[in-house]
């Protein structure tokens, strides 16, 4: 922890295989002993873009990664594992604080402000959501998480099955082709970064049409999610560069290995439209089966001696439930 000096705003490294933002300043602790640090990827550019520090603001890195660069020794950010803080309400950031303002800065105290920035994503805890048929998937109101055990029986590849993102920014990025020396060479427009790119990366975007013995739906999966279940990264699949797999609409092998496989899926219900019949579904994290099997098993032991230490009914087990109900939903 220490006060921000000499800011430096964003620039990005051209390395050799990508481009990456990053941002460098001094921290000075409260023994005016002073340190680099320099902070990249996305984290830099939350920090440059959101954050905005200004000289003489109290930064805190947690989870930094101490390094040598340059022969001096300087603090960086274990990429997105780390986690900084601008003036922390802690009394060691107002001690400093207190102490470089009495040294004449003219920073006001009572402006001190929290802003925590969060790269990591939170934990969603999948063991505490609900296994559920895709009947009462769709009966779960919007923005609940539940677990369902079913099978892929088409990848929809009507609007593409992946899409180019700025290495920077990470946006999905439009192709332009470019005369350069009378040959066209391939460029990319980020929208949100306003410039061209000549590196660009594939992602995943895959939508999955599946179903179980109570009804299908579309599940839409991220990049991340997507690479989980072809157990490659986009960029294994794809050659972005070549036109090779121009036309989206085909699929390479890999992608097509997962047809016709059951699947377990934690999903977010987003959006259930009755009448179009069109769902908006995230899945946000998939298992293989005999993984999630193991899970289902578990959570249906847990029920089991949950109610019978309540000596009473007790939650169901899903498959139980399923048969109860009037299976109206039923197509296919
Ligand atoms: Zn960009």
């Amino acid at each position: 922890m220490g006060e921000v000096l000499d800011f430096g705003g964003l620039a990005i490294l051209h390395g050799a295989r990508k481009e990456v933002a990053k941002v460098e300043f001094t921290l000075r602790d409260i023994k005016d002993q002073r340190i680099q640090c320099c902070l990249y990827g996305k984290l830099a550019e939350i920090f440059d873009h959101q954050v905005k520090p200004n000289n003489g603001d109290i930064c805190l890195i947690r989870n930094a990664k101490v390094g040598c660069f340059k022969g001096e020794m300087q603090v960086t950010n274990s990429f997105d594992s780390s986690l900084v803080l601008i003036n922390p309400d802690i009394t060691e950031a107002h001690a400093l604080k207190r102490m470089f303002i009495g040294q004449g800065d003219n920073v006001d105290a009572n402006q001190l402000h929290n802003i925590n920035i969060l790269t990591h994503q939170k934990r969603l805890k999948w063991s505490e959501s609900p296994f559920k048929t895709i009947q009462e998937m769709k009966r779960t109101n919007q923005g609940e998480l539940c677990r369902v055990i079913c099978a892929v029986y088409v990848v929809d590849t009507s609007t593409g099955w992946y899409y180019c993102a700025c290495v920077v920014c990470n946006n999905m990025v439009s192709k332009q082709a470019i005369c350069f020396d009378e040959v066209y060479v391939p460029k990319w427009w980020c929208n949100f970064c306003q410039r061209f790119l000549s590196k660009v990366t594939p992602r995943y975007k895959l939508d999955l049409l599946v179903q179980d013995e109570t009804g299908e739906s579309r599940f839409s999966l991220q990049d991340s999610v997507s690479a989980t279940m072809v157990k490659l990264g986009a960029s294994r699949v794809v050659d972005v560069y070549s036109a090779e797999f121009e036309v989206e609409e085909m699929l390479p092998p890999e992608i097509v290995a997962i047809v016709g496989k059951n699947y377990g899926f934690g999903v977010s219900v987003d959006e259930i439209n009755k009448a179009s019949g069109v769902d908006k579904i995230s899945a946000m994290k998939v298992w293989d089966i005999n993984d999630i099997m193991w899970k289902y098993f578990k959570s249906l032991h847990q029920q089991e001696s949950y109610s019978s230490k309540k000596h009473s009914t007790g939650p169901v087990c899903i498959e139980k439930d399923a048969r109860d109900e009037p299976n109206d939903d039923k197509s296919g």
